[in-house]
């Protein structure tokens, strides 16, 4: 076994020991694609999307314009549903393009997706690639459509088909006037969203990397045509700085521009921010984000039905009759700007990413191993999690040393003071070094210990994750000191 995927099973074994991620149902054996998250996983999940939240909405300062943008601009958020009208996928291009090509083999009855078969293996053995067994007999590549079907109402007819969102993009487009016309914005601005996306990916693998349910953050920014492409750009960028703010910030985190022929035929740029993920192949990288310029493409596609493109024009799809193959809304989407008295479709830029993926990155960038003195000063190999304190799901934990002389007493004290500002745990079995080695798996940046000392002068010793080192200080100050240690 190659020493990146020996680490990524260790990195699944920890997250199943510690509560990070469980596989759904599990007692039933699980489902494939699927994953729970349990109670430090949420947290960091939560931690993930709360984060990026505040930077892009809440934090975000319409009245001054932020480095490397063209202006000002303001950001909204919305929550849209999963189950939309089924005419938003047929106008999208969704019903008709978002799928896969796969292989299945008629021998084993394996399925293959098309595009990966030169790194997937036969599940016979020895393992060669799908196709090299002599037995092999692979069917030529077939498409299939990675959205969820389900039908609303009582009745199961093709009237009552529609989708599970495989993005949350389109529930923005849809409500692109509702928002314009309700929240006080101009064109340039952006409204963001996070939710659940369901894809029926052919072959769910690499953990939560490629999962069959899993959530987004996605901004769609609306902007004129002309000053579009510096949109892009500050974009871009701005979604790279977050990530390396998270703590991403070593060389496995890359920005990757698109060649023209890798892009959708409606985009004018897309990069992706990506990782190198310890279960791809040495130098291999896996997306964490997509950024890219999407010109009028959506909300004319809402207004006027499917587009394809026509030379250097995206023009409506249609049939042998003449009309749209699938029509739009009718409904005007574009923009009347009372500045310039020019009307028009805003173009979108779409910075695309996924929670799960995200959360993925940090735990495999936190994931580390040393060795620490135990109390009697010899080393002993432990394991950690260097998360960003911002990050990290529980941010201190206090304990007693030992469970008596009032010193649990002190330690309840402490946990509670500071629990009315941070999720911080409390823990008073086992030997102080298993305590502390089980918050340092946990990622927990800070633990607080009360001792024989703390009855005499009221100090505590903070200890940080990192460098293992103790201080003493006063519990009067805890709440500052861990207040500024937790931003930094
Ligand atoms: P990939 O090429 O890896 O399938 P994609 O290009 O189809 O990804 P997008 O459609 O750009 O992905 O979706 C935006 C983001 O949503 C991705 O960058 C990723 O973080 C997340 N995402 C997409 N598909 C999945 C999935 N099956 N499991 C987990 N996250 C996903």
């Amino acid at each position: 076994m190659s020493e990146s995927n020996n680490t990524m099973e260790k990195i699944a074994a920890l997250c199943k020991r510690r509560g990070f991620i469980y596989p759904s149902s599990e007692i039933y054996g699980g489902i494939g694609g699927f994953w729970d998250y349990g109670p430090l996983g949420v947290e960091l999940k939560r931690n993930v999307k709360e984060a990026w939240w505040r930077d892009t909405v809440t934090a975000h300062d319409e009245t001054s314009v932020p480095a490397g943008a063209p202006s000002a601009y303001a950001m909204v958020g919305l929550d849209t549903t999963i189950i939309m009208h089924p005419q938003v996928w047929k106008a999208s291009g969704h019903f008709d393009l978002f799928y896969d090509l796969f292989v299945d083999c008629r021998a084993c009855k394996a399925r293959f997706r098309a595009d990966q078969i030169e790194s997937s293996g036969c599940p016979r053995k020895p393992s060669v690639r799908p196709g090299e067994h002599d037995e092999c007999d692979l069917t030529d590549p077939r498409e299939f459509n990675l959205m969820f079907k389900t039908y609303v109402g009582a009745l199961i007819d093709p009237t009552a088909e529609t989708y599970l969102r495989p993005e949350t993009a389109q529930g923005i487009f849809v409500n692109f006037k509702n928002v314009l016309s309700t929240a006080r914005v101009k064109v340039p601005f952006g409204i963001a969203q996070i939710g659940k996306s369901f894809r029926n990916e052919i072959t769910p693998r690499n953990f939560t990397f490629r999962s069959r349910e899993f959530e987004q953050m996605e901004v769609e920014f609306f902007c004129p045509p002309e000053s579009s492409e510096a949109w892009y750009v500050y974009w871009r960028d701005r979604r790279v700085d977050w990530y390396v703010s998270l703590g991403l910030k070593s060389e496995k985190l890359r920005l990757r521009e698109h060649g023209p022929e890798e892009r959708a035929h409606y985009s004018c740029g897309t990069a992706d921010i990506e990782y190198a993920f310890p279960f791809l192949p040495e130098g291999e990288f896996g997306e964490l984000e997509g950024v890219s310029h999407r010109s009028d493409f959506d909300l004319r596609s809402h207004m006027e039905g499917k587009l394809i493109r026509d030379g250097n024009e995206l023009v409506v799809e249609r049939d042998e009759d003449g009309q749209p193959r699938y029509a739009g809304s009718g409904k005007d989407l574009s923009y009347f700007d009372d500045a310039t008295k020019q009307k028009y479709v805003p173009h979108v830029i779409e910075p695309s990413a996924g929670v799960d993926r995200t959360a993925l990155a940090l735990l495999c960038e936190a994931y580390d191993e040393d060795a620490i003195p135990d109390e009697k000063g010899a080393p002993q190999e432990r394991v950690v999690l260097r998360l960003h304190p911002r990050i990290a799901p529980v941010k201190a934990a206090v304990f007693p040393l030992v469970k008596k002389d009032g010193q649990p007493e002190i330690a309840a004290d402490v946990y509670r003071a500071l629990k009315k500002r941070w999720h911080v745990f409390y823990d008073e079995k086992g030997s102080i070094g298993r305590r502390y080695r089980r918050q340092d798996e946990s990622g927990t940046p800070f633990c607080i210990t009360v001792d024989h000392r703390t009855l005499q002068d009221e100090t505590v010793t903070l200890r940080d994750r990192d460098t293992t080192e103790q201080s003493r200080v006063r519990i009067a100050d805890l709440e500052s000191i861990l207040a500024e240690r937790l931003r930094a």
